[in-house]
């Protein structure tokens, strides 16, 4: 199987763009809000996020909701702010794309196609995305095991698009206390498996920002190649996963302990 470590015995380097690549030694940072909200919103987050040292801005214009009645996104308006925003800082793109027939738009204006938790199994967008040309985060469903998590990845491979990036969001288990259980082990176990990048998305594991730091930092310990986290200028008011977004100065101060923490590794 093309993901497999015995397909591919050296790391993949996924290059995002030029002079941009995860899966070496260097640790990427993607970081920016939930959802794109507005163009001054995401400008001033886009900033603060880029001076502080992310390498990547991320944002949802498509939402996935689990009400119909929560705010479903600013939808191609998005994906056009992201673009520009991104141009103006030179920050790179992630967003999530919601389905297949969206692929040409996503093309445009994105550098990272992000596949949502809740689409991991969705073969038909899997199969779409193995001809795209961009590098695609996959995310671990929300209660899947890993070996269906590879499985998904393969049919991107299978398709003919070598440029997966891992990603784990947090888990479903009995214990309610955190939003998701962050499987931190996962990350030696698919590098174990597989040879492809892996990355934490500690926000949508904890659900809670107190914990992102910490979270972050034992990400880093365990060997994640990057983090994607949900950063917000004013998370009490957020359109969504306030409760779980850090503010501009906590990003910055992760930042610097990151760092910190790079010296001794
Ligand atoms: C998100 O990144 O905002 C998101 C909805 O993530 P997940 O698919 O992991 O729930
Ligand atoms: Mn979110």
């Amino acid at each position: 199987k093309k993901a497999s470590r015995s397909f591919k015995r050296k790391d993949t380097v996924v290059k995002i763009k030029e002079g941009l690549e995860i899966g070496g030694n260097h640790i990427i940072m993607m970081a920016g809000p939930c959802s794109v909200e507005s163009e001054q919103q995401l400008r001033t987050i886009a900033k603060s996020v880029k001076k502080s040292g992310a390498h990547v801005l991320r944002g949802g214009a498509y939402k996935p909701r689990t009400s119909p009645y929560a705010f479903q996104g600013l939808e191609i308006e998005g994906l056009k702010l992201l673009k520009q925003i991104g141009d103006e800082t030179g920050l790179a793109i992630v967003s999530e794309i919601p389905s297949a027939d969206l692929l040409p738009e996503f093309e445009a204006y994105v550098d990272i196609i992000q596949v949502g938790a809740r689409n991991m199994q969705n073969f038909h967008l899997l199969k779409a995305l193995g001809k795209s040309t961009k590098p695609i985060l996959l995310k671990r469903g929300l209660a899947s095991t890993i070996e269906e998590w590879l499985m998904s990845a393969e049919y991107i491979m299978a398709g003919g698009n070598p440029n997966v990036i891992l990603c784990e969001r947090g888990i479903r288990t009995f214990e309610k206390y955190t939003r998701n259980t962050l499987d931190i082990s996962a990350v030696l176990a698919v590098k174990e498996l597989s040879h492809l990048p892996v990355i934490i998305d500690p926000s949508h594991a904890a659900g809670r920002w107190d914990m992102i730091e910490k979270l972050s930092l034992a990400s880093v310990a365990v060997g994640a190649h990057g983090l994607i986290v949900e950063v917000h200028n004013d998370p009490e008011h957020a359109l969504s996963d306030g409760a779980q977004s850090l503010k501009l100065n906590k990003f910055s101060q992760m930042m610097d302990e990151l760092d910190k923490m790079a010296v001794v590794l």
